[in-house]
């Protein structure tokens, strides 16, 4: 009977460790990645369910952890505002680090004697757990400004992190050679502590605005520190879960990097070299434009696109823009959203906020697939993006944002820019695109300006 029970638990964990691949895998297309997310969430729960059925578990604890974790996780996934959701990636991805410490903690406590391969994923366990819950902390605390969203650095910052990382990869080296001995206990505390203060003053430094990406790696951590945990514990789900995790973030952290031209030591360690002084001198004057005269142009267009950008969410604009897109669609244009990879503040930021205005997929096209287009569209509604639009990253060798892939706003036929004033974005370096002949610029709060556009369509259609 047990047999069968253990090849039950066995063929639960294959299949939920399916349902993960398979949701991972919708999740790349939008139209399919709700239903990704749902796959990946069964899988998790059929994971659950199975492992409760492991050997000698007691529920004295599990049960009320469980009844309290999930009410809470329900009550926060609700409450939290779209703008809000680094942070509660932060937090999620900073538990899954603590779990893992403790678990690996909890079973090295009871089990000190294992063999040395469990003994060194123990170590990874706790060593990459306790990284990714500081970090995760301080990243949280950071993007919701419970501290100052700016880099702070002290002297020897970089040799402190070295230091740090030598450290505690030596006590790992000599707590692993004998888990046993009367010093390792202490040992593996100090790795413990140490890696927490490693998580700290290695994120501390980052600038709020580079979040996005630290997140993403720290969610690859966080997967890196539960497949170790799962060779402690010897769970088949977890090793896998946590190997997809990990594999996934450090993809997601690639993409992130590559679509800002930036290499990784560059966000983690060199901060963004905008206002360097190679930066060209941004000439030729800006033809603002009214609401009412951006409607005659945009009355008579054939083909639009909208780009969002990180002012559109601050502006939460997102439902006058669908409403402004459906009034032209009306009006026998084709209206089609570019979609940057990193417009925004975190991956995806756009998808998510147009999916929650409810702007079909279909009407959704990314950078590469519209780019070839644009010298065919009649005007391109620029609403908050900034550095995303901004043409020196294709045409000044010299500048920060150089060869950072953008949509090629400027080659459409008409611009209009929705922002509230010539204030740079995050790259902090003017754009060029706001003098070229083409542009116009409409001034002010994305959401008032695009309402007024669509009142005026109303006027006039009555
Ligand atoms: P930017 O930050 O370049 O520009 C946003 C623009 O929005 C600003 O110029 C601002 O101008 C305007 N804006 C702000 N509030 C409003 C408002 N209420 N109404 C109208 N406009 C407003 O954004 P992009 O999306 O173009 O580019 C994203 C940048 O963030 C890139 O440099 C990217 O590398 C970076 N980044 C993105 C990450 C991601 O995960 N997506 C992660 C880390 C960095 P004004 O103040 O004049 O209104």
């Amino acid at each position: 009977m047990r047999v069968n029970i253990n090849l039950t638990i066995e063929f639960a964990y294959i299949i939920a460790a399916v349902l993960f691949i398979l949701g991972i895998k919708m999740l790349a297309k939008p139209e399919r990645a709700r239903r990704g997310n749902l796959l990946s969430a069964l899988g998790m729960l059929v994971a659950v369910v199975a492992s409760m059925f492991e050997c000698c578990i007691s529920f004295t604890w599990i049960v009320p952890g469980l009844i309290i974790g999930s009410a809470i996780g329900v009550v926060a996934a609700r409450a939290v505002q779209m703008t809000a959701m680094p942070q509660m990636v932060a937090i999620l991805n900073g538990f899954g680090g603590i779990a893992s410490l403790l678990v690996g903690w909890e079973n090295y406590h009871n089990d000190p004697m294992s063999t040395p391969f469990v003994t060194v994923a123990l170590f990874l366990a706790v060593f990459i757990g306790g990284v990714t819950f500081a970090g995760s902390m301080i990243a949280y605390a950071k993007l919701g400004g419970r501290i100052s969203g700016k880099p702070i650095r002290f002297a020897q910052q970089k040799v402190l992190n070295a230091a740090l990382i030598a450290v505690i990869v030596i006590c790992g080296i000599v707590f692993s050679a004998d888990p046993g001995a009367p010093y390792a206990y202490p040992l593996f505390i100090s790795i413990m502590l140490l890696s927490l203060a490693l998580g700290v003053s290695g994120v501390i430094p980052i600038g709020g605005a580079d979040m996005p990406v630290v997140i993403a790696l720290l969610n690859s951590y966080s997967g890196l520190a539960g497949c170790a945990v799962g060779f402690v514990i010897l769970n088949n789900v977890l090793i896998v879960a946590g190997a997809l995790v990990g594999a996934s973030g450090i993809i997601l952290t690639g993409i992130m990097c590559k679509a800002m031209n930036r290499s990784l030591p560059n966000v983690l360690f060199g901060g963004l070299q905008a206002g360097g002084g190679g930066e060209a001198e941004v000439t030729g004057s800006v033809k603002p434009i009214s609401p009412e005269d951006a409607f005659f142009v945009l009355e008579a267009a054939r083909s639009v696109v909208i780009v969002p950008g990180y002012g559109m969410a601050v502006a939460q604009a997102q439902h006058a823009v669908r409403e402004l897109g459906e009034i032209l669609e009306q009006n026998g244009a084709e209206v089609r959203y570019a979609i940057h990879p990193v417009a925004g503040r975190m991956p995806g930021h756009m998808n998510v906020l147009l999916a929650e205005a409810n702007v079909t997929y279909e009407q959704l096209v990314e950078m590469d697939d519209v780019n070839p287009t644009m010298e065919t569209v009649d005007v391109c509604l620029v609403i908050g993006a900034n550095d995303v639009v901004n043409p020196a990253a294709r045409e000044n060798p010299s500048s920060s944002i150089y060869g950072m892939p953008i949509i090629n706003a400027d080659k459409a036929r008409t611009v209009i820019v929705f922002k509230r004033s010539m204030a740079p974005g995050f790259a902090g370096i003017e754009n060029s695109l706001f003098t070229k002949e083409n542009s116009r610029m409409l001034f002010g709060d994305a959401k008032t300006t695009v309402q007024q556009l669509v009142s005026e369509f109303k006027a006039a259609a009555e």
